[in-house]
């Protein structure tokens, strides 16, 4: 089974464009061998990728067929979540001989029920002695000729064809193949350094590390509790979130911090109306602390501007002062509405409306400060001993590894 898989942005790059090229190979390896696959093989031919499975992998004669879907089905699930891919395809390697290439796609046309066709050739090997305009035009006569043959009168057409027909000319041989898989894009992760999204349980959170991955990011996360006050449950629920991105990439880690008697701290020392924006700031500070000890180069939270009274940009503003680490908010610019149906396309959403309890939602005041005064929230935390809190805070705190 041969699958050409193509890039799009990574073919962009200059000098590192090899580098990139690299790092999306090693990850499709990685990700069939993660998946069970062992007879295989991935490597680079200019401009594209090419995945060889053994047929062996395919099993014995009596259920080739079967678990030659299965291995389809296995092979998609995996290409189609793996950024850096712009599209991929099935196809068939042929010599490259046009004699062959056109009863080749004869053959994979003969069968087909259409009314208009075209043949797409892209020769990356310019010592072939035809153009690619020159090859469509040979096979697309050749195959009209079968056709009328048949008493079939289809005709080409170049805009919105029924039918394509692609061949692909590479150094010594020729692909090719009928159908093209739309890939996610995005750059291939670890391409982008570490991250460290903030996930809540909620819906948005894990859609914001999600866009940290499409960039290319390496993300870990980093969750805040209010054990034994909440539930282990929504720890559970939080680990569940993260494992769902695991299909965008190998591994991950989740900090999880205790944070219930770092909120009783805030709710003695510091006014009503600020508490959220307190917690939020002590959040911000504990994962500042984590990320500049295991070098994380920002952060990724799930807010979007105005969704709630928290992130209104006044209050943005009093709690990323907390701070000086690039936070993150892919979601910025986000509908409720958008970022649900992303969360549904990447399947996080059935956990996440999952009740939990948030450790947010302790001790809320009753009419939050939606536009905080820096001064005032400044003022607000001279009553904490922040150094002290943050550092017993990540004594306590948990690492799971997950893979
Ligand atoms: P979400 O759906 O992601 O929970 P939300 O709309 O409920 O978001 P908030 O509760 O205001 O919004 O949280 C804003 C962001 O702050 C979250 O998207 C998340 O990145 C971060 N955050 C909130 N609570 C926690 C928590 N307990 N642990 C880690 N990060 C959190
Ligand atoms: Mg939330």
């Amino acid at each position: 089974m041969i699958i050409i898989i193509h890039y799009n942005e990574i073919g962009l790059k200059g000098g590192n464009r090899d580098w990139f090229e690299k790092k999306l190979v090693q990850i499709i390896r990685e990700k069939m061998r993660k998946d069970g696959f062992v007879d295989f093989e991935v490597r680079r031919i200019i401009g594209r990728i090419l995945l060889k499975i053994v047929d062996q992998e395919l099993g014995i004669k009596k259920d080739f067929e079967e678990l030659l879907k299965k291995t389809v089905d296995k092979v998609e699930a995996i290409l189609k979540n793996t950024f850096g891919i712009a599209n991929f395809s099935f196809a068939k390697e042929v010599s490259q001989d046009i004699e062959i290439l056109k009863k080749e796609c004869w053959k994979l046309l003969k069968n087909k029920k259409f009314k208009t066709f075209r043949i797409t050739t892209q020769r990356s090997n310019k010592k072939f002695p035809m153009t690619s305009e020159e090859i469509n035009r040979e096979i697309g006569g050749y195959i009209f000729e079968k056709l009328e043959k048949k008493n079939l009168k289809p005709s080409v057409s170049l805009k919105n064809s029924d039918i394509e027909c692609f061949i692909e000319i590479v150094n010594k041989t020729a692909f090719i193949f009928m159908k093209k898989i739309k890939g996610p894009n995005g750059m291939p992760v670890g391409t982008g350094g570490k991250a460290l999204a903030m996930l809540s349980g909620g819906i948005d959170s894990p859609v914001a590390g999600y866009y940290g991955l499409k960039r290319g990011v390496d993300v870990d996360f980093i969750h805040f509790h209010s054990l034994p006050y909440t539930s282990t449950a929504s720890n559970e629920k939080v680990e569940a979130l993260a494992k769902k991105l695991l299909k965008f990439q190998l591994k991950a880690k989740i900090f999880m911090v205790p944070f219930a008697k770092i909120q009783q701290d805030i709710v003695m020392n510091c006014p009503e109306k600020l508490r959220v924006i307190m917690y939020r700031r002590l959040m911000l500070k504990i994962a500042e602390k984590i990320a500049q000890e295991k070098k994380y180069l920002a952060l990724y939270s799930g807010e979007s501007v105005a969704q709630v009274a928290s992130q209104t940009l006044e209050n943005i503003l009093s709690t990323n002062d907390a701070i000086s680490i690039t936070v993150l908010r892919p979601l910025c610019g986000f509908d409720k509405a958008e970022i649900i149906e992303k969360a549904q396309e990447i399947d996080t959403y059935d956990i996440s409306i999952l009740p939990h309890e948030d450790c947010c939602t302790r001790f809320v005041p009753k009419h939050p400060e939606t536009r905080a005064k820096l001064k005032d929230v400044r003022e607000a935390e001279k009553n904490l001993d922040t150094e002290k809190i943050i550092q017993e805070a990540i004594e306590k705190m948990e690492i799971i590894k997950i893979s």
